[in-house]
């Protein structure tokens, strides 16, 4: 029997949002349906604009995710074998993935005890280790891990201190600010995704780069046609297919319409999370430079904790996540690339101790309390 107190929750709501939209994706969806305009449409260039706009950046190039976002601006800038990209251990693996792409070796940085963000210190003795090892820094790829922007003030320097580009990863930041400017304008391009868990989803795959850069954007917007010059029979260099759906910038210009409510509703709901857990776990650390997005709200339990809690959470319908439960320098396609250390300690310990709770702009305050008792319970037990 399922009552309201052991009903399944939702880890993210999809389906709240859409409730509260629905007739006009409804309609925006069926409009690019009879326009038969399923590739370049108008809204695609609407989107661009707004988003840009949104961002506080000159310019936005949407494409077919956060991963093809990434992997065209290191193409755009033309990486290559030799060169040395660093990416942070502790995130998702698409940061470092698009690396290997080109031929380039992402060389891995640990990340901050408080933020989970790339740490600076780190980031220095990464750059070492790829000096001696004869490759050349070209690219540093900061994560905006969890939503929260990572440490800008001590990242940008280093990088112009060692002639690096600056590639935000902002996937799961998008919407949030470092020292007031939103992901998107800090750095020389920022790549962020718009997978539907992400704090600003479609219904399917997207991405966009966002930059202030016009020379970046002609080949970027040539990258994502097959190369394409003055014409698309005439190719100028090798691209791909990586294009938004117009169908996805339909759904994007309605959710965009709604998400700075969104995100004052995840704001409000994290800070009540960390009201009635701060006592129990160490919860999240946002930088007093820095606003969140919250992506994913990650609780920090003492070792051994975890796992346990977890399989008393799901027992009674509370979903979590663990992200991540291996750093990328630790996994088997990644682990011959080098690292700024012979361990990462603060990403290999993060990994075995956190875990993410039930984070959406729709977690309404009786679930939320549902959740918390359980965590509450599941840490005492
Ligand atoms: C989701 C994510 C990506 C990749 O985005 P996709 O749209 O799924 O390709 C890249 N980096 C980070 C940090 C992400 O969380």
């Amino acid at each position: 029997m399922t009552s309201a107190a052991t009903a399944p929750i939702a880890f993210i709501d999809l389906a709240a949002q859409q409730a509260r939209i629905a007739e006009r994706i409804d309609r925006a969806v069926m409009e690019v349906v009879h326009s038969c305009r399923f590739v370049n449409g108008p809204q695609v260039s609407e989107l661009e604009e707004k988003l840009a706009a949104f961002a506080g950046a000159k310019y936005a190039v949407s494409c077919s995710s956060g991963t093809d976002a990434l992997a065209l601006i290191l193409m755009a800038w033309s990486v290559k074998p030799g060169d040395a990209v660093f990416c942070p251990s502790f995130t998702f693996c698409a940061t470092a993935e698009v690396v290997p792409y080109l031929g380039a070796t992402p060389v891995f940085v640990d990340v901050k005890e408080d933020t989970f963000n790339m740490d600076p210190e780190s980031l220095e003795a990464a750059i070492q280790v790829a000096i001696e090892q004869g490759l050349e820094p070209r690219v540093v790829i900061p994560v905006d891990l969890f939503g929260q922007p990572a440490d800008y003030d001590a990242i940008l320097p280093i990088a112009e201190k060692y002639g690096l580009k600056v590639l935000c990863d902002t996937a799961q930041g998008f919407g949030g600010t470092w020292n007031n400017k939103r992901t998107g304008s800090i750095g020389d391009a920022t790549a962020t995704s718009f997978f539907p868990a992400k704090p600003l989803g479609c219904y399917g795959d997207g991405g966009a780069i966002l930059t202030d850069d016009a020379e970046l954007v002609a080949v970027l917007k040539s990258l994502r046609e097959h190369g394409q010059g003055v014409d698309k029979y005439q190719n100028v260099r090798i691209g791909m297919t990586g294009r938004l759906d117009t169908i996805q910038a339909a759904v994007l210009l309605e959710k965009l319409a709604i998400f700075e409510d969104e995100i004052a509703a995840r704001e409000r709901i994290a800070l009540r999370y960390n009201m009635m857990l701060a006592d129990v776990a160490k919860v999240p650390v946002v930088d007093r430079r820095a606003t969140s997005v919250w992506a994913q709200y990650t609780l920090r339990l003492q070792p051994g904790v975890r796992d346990g809690l977890a399989e008393r959470l799901k027992a009674e319908g509370v979903p979590t996540a663990v992200y991540y439960r291996l750093p990328m320098h630790l996994q088997p396609a990644y682990r011959q690339y080098p690292a700024a250390g012979a361990i990462l300690p603060v990403c290999e310990t993060l990994a075995e101790e956190v875990i993410s709770l039930p984070m959406h702009a729709y977690l309404d305050e009786p679930t939320q309390d549902r959740i918390v008792d359980a965590v509450r319970r599941g840490l005492k037990g």
